[in-house]
């Protein structure tokens, strides 16, 4: 909880690390990737430290419905509602930073 040492994302939340924001409130912020794998590809992180979606669904499941409510409304405003949610949870899945993020891709037809 709270900010991690030597987490990227804690340093991004706390604008130690620029980034592209894209919304933000009191408990969370949404950025674009930088690496984008769709014409509109976001994530959406909760500023208390959580190292994954599994820790934050028991820690703060508001937390977690919130995510979901924004990466909606992302969608909303970039495209016509329809998008692609994922969280990578684990080494071997595709995680790389472990502080929960949601990639929101949309804003084109996502085809696989
Ligand atoms: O799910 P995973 O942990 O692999 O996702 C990390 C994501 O963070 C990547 O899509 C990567 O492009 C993004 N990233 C970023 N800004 C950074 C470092 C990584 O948007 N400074």
């Amino acid at each position: 909880m709270g900010e991690h040492k030597d987490c990227l994302f804690c340093s991004i939340i706390a604008g130690d690390i620029p980034s592209e924001k894209v919304y933000e409130d009191d408990t969370t912020y949404a950025f674009k990737d930088i690496n984008p794998q769709a014409a509109v590809h976001v994530l959406v992180v909760p500023r208390e430290h959580h190292a994954n979606v599994a820790e934050l669904a028991a820690a703060d499941p508001a937390q977690l419905a919130h995510i979901v409510e924004v990466a909606q409304s992302i969608a909303n405003d970039a495209f016509h509602g329809d998008y692609r949610l994922i969280f990578n949870t684990g080494a071997d899945a595709g995680q790389t930073v472990f502080h929960v993020h949601a990639h929101v891709l949309t804003g084109q037809t996502l085809d696989e």
